[in-house]
């Protein structure tokens, strides 16, 4: 059984005050039974991973970075390697979300480059892949998938795949409060897992997990979460608030809870 995944991706949001006191929020109940059987973790700005490091050092909460870069070290102005990341006790790296694809630029080829980078210095890559409204429109939306799972995973062996986590989220979905409906996401994740499948084969594919993302909430996340291949979620806006990413995780534990109880 996949355990479900919740991350948050807090992006370029509060200041370093507000970060530590939605660790700390979250830190107070996490424990608490009815978040279990769910892993958790949460991505705040890189000038914050030490503080919040230190926030949640002993819970069960993991730690990660929304980005880092592929080399180790060296003259690279500005960008930050998974050497580091590890330094501050990462856990998980975001890589290819549709911010970085779209507003900066950043191609399949250097997100594969940075998963094979994350892997080296043993960082669970969350590898974000996701269609444009365009795309959807044309119906595209499983040929870019699967464009952006070869070119993003490339060269990337079965051992290594096994250690991924990929995130389905729809561009038009993500802060805008428009979820993909449960089919439109069922449809893209089995897509994915037959792709995985097809490239690394049933028992690696089968224990890979797929988090959908985009306008995720308290109220539409059981619905999304019971869906077959959906094995978790990044959340953006509603994880920016200890309630509502904790409503989250207590769907995704209930469900959890049902499904071993089976
Ligand atoms: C995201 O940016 O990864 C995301 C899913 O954002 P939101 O939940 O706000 O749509």
């Amino acid at each position: 059984m996949r355990v479900p995944f919740i991350a948050g991706n807090w992006k370029m949001n509060k200041d370093r005050e507000g970060t530590v006191k939605l660790a700390q929020d979250l830190k107070e109940k996490i424990g608490n039974e009815e978040y279990k059987g769910v892993e958790v973790g949460v991505c705040p700005p890189s000038v914050y991973l030490h503080a919040v490091g230190a926030e949640l050092a002993g819970t069960p909460i993991g730690l990660g970075a929304q980005n880092m870069y592929h080399e180790d070290e060296g003259a690279f102005t500005g960008e930050i390697s998974g050497k580091m990341l590890k330094g501050f006790k990462c856990k998980y790296v975001i890589l290819g979300h549709s911010e970085r694809r779209h507003i900066l630029g950043e191609t399949n080829h250097e997100v594969c480059l940075k998963v094979h980078a994350a892997l080296n210095v043993d960082l669970t890559p969350i590898v974000c892949v996701g269609e444009t409204l365009l795309e959807r429109i044309q119906e595209r939306t499983i040929e870019v998938i699967k464009e952006q799972i070869s070119g993003s995973l490339a060269v990337l062996t079965a051992e290594r795949a096994s250690r991924i986590v990929v995130a389905y989220e729809p561009v038009w979905a993500i802060g805008t409060g428009k979820a993909a409906t449960t089919e439109q996401a069922q449809e893209v994740h089995k897509a994915i897992r037959g792709t995985l499948k097809s490239r690394y084969g049933e028992e690696i594919s089968s224990t890979i997990r797929i988090q959908y993302g985009g306008s995720v909430k308290p109220d539409n996340a059981r619905e999304l979460l019971s869906q077959e291949d959906i094995d978790g979620a990044l959340i953006g806006g509603a994880s920016l608030k200890a309630d509502s990413f904790l409503g989250i995780i207590a769907a995704a534990s209930s469900l959890a809870g049902e499904a071993t109880a089976k």
